[in-house]
């Protein structure tokens, strides 16, 4: 790689203003960091909260962009992916968007490396003052660290559909991780964006067989069929009562055996628990940031029906791995979820049309 080396990418400089296209000088590399040409970045709902100066990580100034398929320019010295095999020159990869410890609590004895106390992720809290620069993906090109975990993409895929698979496909991979006990016949899943569309995905293969999508875009809940939703519900067209009906009617009166909260909305908790059967399971994926608080009746929702309740943030390399499997296994779905392309210099245009929820999923193509 010429010593003159530069990669463009889109910095967030100061919240509410349009990210700025910049040019960087591509750095030595240290032993074990690789160059990555990225060949998409997926636009995340949270980078919207972070252009919004909502998520309090966010340093100043930073490439957004914590979702990444890319092909390896450079390495310096030797890396294996995950499984062992050797990384090589021209190879098409996806990361793990965070580096966790392995020698902190949360790491050594809770071994939740997502609650890593240390945690660094692409895009989010690291910023591009701090060595090697390119730290997010909104770039032409970004440097990955010797503690990150690196796997190989097959080929035969388009990058963009794999993108998600790091982020919202991660974290939800996560949440069926942890439930134990498989997912029943009935998943009401609330929220048709992407965590949601991975929801109905993970259930079907778990093997509900009522897969039901409750939302307020019906392009996005129609999408949610390709998943495998067996029947979606418009908040906007059914009321509270209503849904709770139909859903009600379909398990013989009992509720939903398993309900995943995919929307991070406030009121969802407050629904969702009502629609959970006796002794099912609330998984809750969707409040990634603050949105206020929801009130619950702990006695008539929780208690009295011995309900599991499973929060889940973030996710490890594990949960990265399941989410990759499960868009391979369903390239034809996942690749109607990029409802939007845009170059690196249209990153503005990219967070807008997440903002509106005109895209389902919007990737940069650099
Ligand atoms: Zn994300
Ligand atoms: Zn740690």
């Amino acid at each position: 790689m010429g010593a003159d080396m530069k990669s463009k990418a889109m910095v967030l400089t100061r919240f509410n203003t349009p990210l700025e296209l910049k040019e960087f000088e591509i750095p030595p590399l240290k032993d074990g960091e690789i160059l990555v040409k990225v060949e998409a970045a997926g636009v995340c709902g949270s980078d919207v909260h972070m252009w919004r100066g909502e998520d309090k990580r966010t340093p100043l100034p930073i490439i957004l962009g914590h979702e990444g398929v890319g092909r390896v320019a450079e390495l310096k010295g030797h890396r294996n992916y995950v499984d062992g095999r050797r990384i090589a020159p021209g190879d098409l990869i996806l990361w793990n968007r965070g580096m966790s410890c392995h020698s902190c609590y949360e790491c050594v004895i809770l071994n939740e490396p997502s609650l890593c106390s240390h945690r660094k992720v692409y895009g989010i809290n690291l910023s591009c003052e701090e060595e090697p620069y390119l730290n997010g993906c909104y770039s032409q090109y970004i440097i990955l660290r010797a503690n990150t975990d690196i796997f190989k993409i097959e080929e035969e895929i388009d990058p963009s559909v794999l993108v998600s698979a790091a982020c919202s496909g991660a974290t939800i991979a996560h949440g069926f991780d942890m439930i134990n006990e498989g997912v029943g016949q009935t998943v009401v899943v609330q929220g048709p964006g992407p965590l949601g569309a991975y929801a109905a995905a993970f259930a079907k293969s778990r093997g509900a067989a009522n897969i039901i999508v409750i939302g307020g875009s019906q392009a996005r809940l129609k999408l949610c069929k390709e998943f495998g939703a067996t029947h979606i519900l418009n908040r906007k067209e059914l009321s509270i009562e209503e849904r709770r009906d139909i859903i009600y009617d379909m398990t013989q009166g009992r509720g939903a055996d398993l309900v995943v909260e995919a929307v991070g909305m406030q009121g969802a908790a407050e629904e969702g628990l009502k629609l959970v059967r006796m002794g099912g399971t609330y998984l809750t994926a969707g409040y990634a940031q603050q949105v206020g608080s929801d009130t619950i009746d702990f006695f008539t929702d929780v208690v009295r029906k011995n309900i599991k309740i499973q929060g889940v943030w973030v996710s490890s390399s594990r949960h990265t791995y399941q989410a990759m499997d499960i868009v391979h296994k369903n390239k034809t779905a996942f690749s109607k979820m990029i409802t939007h392309r845009f170059k690196l210099e249209e990153a503005n245009e990219a967070l807008q049309a997440m903002e509106s929820k005109e895209a389902l999923k919007a990737v940069i193509l650099p």
